[in-house]
């Protein structure tokens, strides 16, 4: 068998992008959400993967509820190791917001749960990618379940990942979890385009005045802090009512704070994009090299360790 070499891309997709976190609930849902319809509203072709198979928001935020569960073939996950999928067995995405959307979340009930074991979680992204008929785009932008498990393994293995993107909260015990997702993508020299600081303060609606919400990080993070900030994007109590309720606050506020956070993070999203342009792509030669190095670095530093 011939070894590979390369990293397998989605047919007529431009830039395959992530979104991922350390934690859960610190936005990162919003923040693919509102990034991929900002892009849309610029005239990009943008497709939208839930990749949360355990909590999938994205429906619920895009206002596509589906709150009976599911039974019978009706809730038949795509699930089978198949790439060349003929195009009229392909499944066809949602549009929402001029964006093509698929989750999980369309086969199950808001109530029901999946429960795949985690392995199962990578093949699964990897076949709702192949198998959803995105057709030709310049975004596809999967929104990660936070941590460092799968499916994020997965797509690290096998995909030519374009650039991912951090969601952060400005305090400490979000930031050392979002410290451990970089060294995730880094690791595997999968571009890291920044981070974005989100529920970064609250400007008062009565008087404009602008309050910490979190405790400001205390502690430094140097890879962390050395990453392009992408966005800074403040806390709005009428963004949560409308988000979760389907309207995504750059469609519902287009003139809010929020909002505006928004559109620049997506300008600085797709600057950071450019600037790559030029970039050599990875190669799976250079993260086996590289995680060979990894390894004897850390013996080294056990054999040094001094109790
Ligand atoms: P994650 O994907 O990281 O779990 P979500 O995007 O689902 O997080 O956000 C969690 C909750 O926080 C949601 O109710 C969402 O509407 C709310 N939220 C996210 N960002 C903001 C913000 N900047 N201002 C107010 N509420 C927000």
């Amino acid at each position: 068998m011939q070894s590979r070499t390369q990293y397998a891309r989605v047919e007529q997709v431009d830039k395959l992008l992530v979104v991922g976190s350390g934690k859960g609930g610190v936005g990162k849902s919003t923040v693919s959400v509102n990034l991929a319809i900002s892009l849309a509203k610029h005239g990009a072709t943008v497709g939208l993967l839930d990749g949360d198979a355990y909590g999938p928001s994205i429906p619920i935020m895009l206002g596509i509820r589906k709150r009976t569960a599911s039974s019978g073939t009706e809730a038949t996950l795509p699930f089978a190791e198949r790439k060349n999928i003929p195009q009229a067995q392909k499944i066809k995405p949602l549009v929402r917001y001029g964006v093509k959307i698929m989750s999980v979340g369309f086969f199950i009930g808001e109530e029901q749960a999946v429960a795949p074991i985690p392995d199962v979680l990578g093949l699964l992204i990897l076949q709702l990618l192949y198998s959803v008929d995105w057709g030709k785009l310049d975004y596809l932008i999967i929104d990660l379940p936070p941590g460092t498990s799968e499916p994020q393994a997965t797509l690290c293995r096998e995909m030519q990942l374009n650039g991912a993107v951090l969601v952060t909260t400005p305090q400490d015990i979000a930031r050392i979890d979002t410290a451990k997702a970089l060294a995730m993508f880094q690791n595997v020299h999968v571009p890291v385009l920044g981070v974005v600081q989100n529920m970064d303060g609250f400007v008062c609606p009565h008087c404009g005045e602008r309050a910490e919400i979190f405790p400001r990080s205390q502690e430094a993070r140097n890879l962390l802090d050395e990453l392009p900030l992408l966005g800074s994007i403040p806390l709005d109590p009428v963004a949560v009512v409308n988000s979760d309720k389907g309207h995504p606050i750059i469609v519902s506020m287009p003139e809010s704070p929020v909002a505006q956070a928004f559109r620049s993070m997506t300008a600085n999203v797709v600057a950071a994009l450019d600037t790559r342009k030029t970039a050599p792509e990875r190669e799976m030669s250079d993260v086996q090299e590289e995680g060979k190095c990894t390894m004897i670095k850390e013996e080294t530093d056990l054999d040094d360790r001094k109790d």
